[in-house]
């Protein structure tokens, strides 16, 4: 097999990973990945919004080794974050942006006992993008401009 056949053989599918759930409590989110070894066995891979820590419960993950899943939910999460546009509301629609899914969220588990995951997500997404400002100093800098001015 030559050189060019290898950069252009197929690369085999990977399964799709599909959303499992969003916990507003603990801050992690989880999705489903069907085993490529085991027909029977869907593990669980997960990602902590709190920390971006992944975890995942395939074989590999079982024997704590790094496996493409936990690329793949770190991935999922930055490709959520991003379908959101949260990266560039300002402060204040960020606050206002979170304060709706906590309301949501609230009302809906109120009203029927559950979330839509859609808010859950919103929410866990709000949460993580302040962290970051806070981390990156972005938030005290914007406070520190409107003092000056
Ligand atoms: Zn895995």
């Amino acid at each position: 097999m030559s050189a060019a056949t290898i950069a252009t053989a197929p690369k085999t599918a990977r399964p799709a990973l599909r959303f499992v759930s969003a916990d507003t409590t603990t801050g992690i989110i989880a999705y489903a990945v069907a085993s490529q070894h085991d027909a029977r066995r869907t593990n669980i891979v997960s990602l902590d919004t709190t920390n971006a820590d992944t975890y995942c419960d395939c074989k590999a993950g079982e024997c704590h080794r790094p496996c493409w899943h936990l690329a793949a939910v770190a991935e999922m999460w930055a490709a959520e974050l991003g379908a959101q546009g949260i990266v560039w509301l300002t402060d204040a629609q960020l606050v206002r942006y979170g304060t709706k899914a906590a309301h949501m969220v609230n009302t809906y588990t109120t009203r029927i006992g559950r979330s839509l995951a859609s808010d859950r997500i919103a929410l866990l997404a709000a949460r993580a993008e302040w962290r970051r400002r806070v981390r990156l100093g972005l938030i005290e800098r914007a406070a520190a401009s409107l003092l000056a001015a």
